[in-house]
């Protein structure tokens, strides 16, 4: 037996074509009625007592969510909560509008939610029904708990009605499952998600979806001259710190990686030497969340069996104090050869990921994206509702705005480059980890981390600002959000960023 098991509970999502009369909500215990802002007439003739819901409407002020919760006078009592939206509302307004209906919904005890979205353009009823689905899904998950009365389930089955076609959910679905997973794994107690619990997970999940598995441990990354990622893991009290690579290969494809993801892992960040205050250490052990999302996406494309190599590597350690940790001034010399004068200990992330990037880049990747909670610069510059991103692509900037309004996570690009490297000139060493004065350290970091991306690989590099957002963010109800996942599905899907590099 595992020391961690995910909640295997599937949620059943199944759907049914042809008008939604009163025989269709006989199962329903809470129906989301979504309509557009000016609902037809005629609209409320195919629906099972509209001309009640219909003076239920009028009596709303207009733009609240939901617009009304009523019951309905059949056998379940069903209760209808209802919202408006336009039917070009942009896909974050979508999945935030989503989330409110279904949190409004689920207030009372588990059943069967309906799903009913009417009055709109096939399209139209086909992208809210998958924000519908992505928000219930995503909520009737349980982020792990470990209380002797578990908390009920909020969602037993969900229903869509009143469809004109059949719907394509898998995309939605395989994404749920990938940010459940990240949200799951970060919510995890710091002293259950160890590092080594964290690596046996994960072999046991590879196992489970067949996937390649291989553990770098501390002697080996010794081997590999991995400094940098060394330097913070020797500051742990015992020696379970790992870089994990993970491999999905679909039957078609070759064995070099089309995609890489690499994810930070620091499953507890104490600060190390240089210690953070009570405050800010609280939630540390979310700060392998990168890592988190990069099994998570490549989850996703697994469960979507995308015909596509993709490789995700893992650095996962704690950064503690003690008499070993690593301190200021050290001079640490990195996987690639690059020396590095150390500045400041709580600038961690860097450190793990400038090796992990090396050994990510040298399989030769079309694409390598990290993801990492590495700044809070990024959070003063852009706040928690986006991400920022990074890249040494800088004409992809377009392409990777364009991408986050399309999936609904939304990101937000800043330069980095060689000239931003004045301010990590050292005096001892090749480069400085970080600048002293700390202006702008989400563009130092990003300006440092592509210093250790070999073979000129294209690279994103993605500064997790959004990976906590108090009441949830999108579709998404917790505060812990599993950013990253639909972004690198949509980048993949809808921006192909893989097939037309330039
Ligand atoms: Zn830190």
């Amino acid at each position: 037996m595992p020391a961690l098991a995910l909640e295997s509970r599937e949620i059943g999502v199944t759907q049914r074509l042809g008008p939604a009369d009163s025989k269709a909500f006989e199962p329903i215990d809470q129906l989301l009625l979504i309509l557009p802002k000016r609902p037809p007439a005629a609209l409320w003739h195919s629906i099972p007592q509209g001309n009640k819901l219909r003076a239920l409407l009028k009596k709303r002020p207009a733009g609240e969510t939901p617009a009304f919760q009523t019951r309905l006078s059949n056998k379940r009592q069903t209760l209808v909560v209802a919202g408006k939206i336009a039917g070009d509302a942009e896909v974050f307004e979508q999945l935030t509008f989503a989330r409110k209906l279904v949190a409004a919904a689920t207030t009372e005890k588990a059943g069967s939610l309906g799903i009913l979205v009417a009055g709109f353009s096939d399209e139209q009823q086909h992208a809210l029904c998958n924000a519908a689905v992505a928000a219930a899904l995503a909520a009737a998950f349980n982020l792990p708990e470990f209380k002797n009365k578990t908390t009920a389930e909020k969602i037993k089955r969900i229903r869509l009605l009143g469809l004109n076609s059949k719907v394509d959910l898998s995309r939605s679905i395989a994404e749920s499952k990938g940010n459940n997973l990240a949200r799951w794994l970060t919510a995890l107690p710091p002293n259950k998600l160890d590092a080594k619990n964290y690596a046996d997970f994960l072999k046991d999940l590879a196992t489970k979806h067949g996937w390649q598995y291989k553990k770098f441990d501390t002697k080996a990354l010794k081997k590999l001259g991995a400094g940098a990622f060394l330097a913070v893991a020797q500051g742990n009290d015992n020696d379970s710190a790992s870089i994990v690579r993970l491999r999905y290969r679909p039957a078609s494809s070759k064995a070099a990686p089309a995609l890489s993801l690499v994810g930070k892992g620091i499953i507890f960040d104490t600060g190390g030497t240089n210690l953070k205050p009570f405050a800010s250490m609280l939630d540390m052990h979310g700060d392998m969340q990168g890592s988190a999302v990069a099994v998570g996406t490549l989850l996703a494309i697994s469960e979507l069996k995308l015909p596509l190599a993709v490789d995700a590597w893992l650095a996962i350690t704690e950064n503690r104090t003690g008499p070993n940790a690593y301190k200021s001034q050290d001079v640490i010399t990195a996987a690639n050869g690059k020396t590095i004068q150390t500045i400041h200990t709580d600038a961690e992330g860097r450190m793990v990921l400038a090796d992990t990037l090396t050994f990510a880049s040298r399989d030769k990747p079309k694409l390598m994206i990290d993801y990492a909670t590495l700044t809070g610069a990024v959070i003063n510059a852009i706040t928690t509702r986006y991400s920022g991103v990074f890249t040494n692509r800088s004409d992809w900037h377009p392409r990777l705005k364009r991408t986050g309004r399309v999936c609904g996570e939304r990101v937000w690009p800043f330069p980095i480059g060689k000239e931003f490297l004045e301010d990590l000139e050292s005096d001892t060493a090749d480069i400085q980890q970080c600048s002293a004065k700390g202006s702008a350290d989400h563009i130092l970091a990003g300006s440092f981390l592509a210093e250790f991306v070999e073979n000129d690989t294209p690279w994103v590099h993605v500064d997790l600002a959004a990976s906590n957002h108090k009441g949830g963010l999108a579709h998404v109800p917790t505060e812990v959000t599993g950013f990253g996942v639909r972004f690198t599905i949509s980048l993949i899907l809808d921006e192909k960023l893989l097939k037309a590099e330039h």
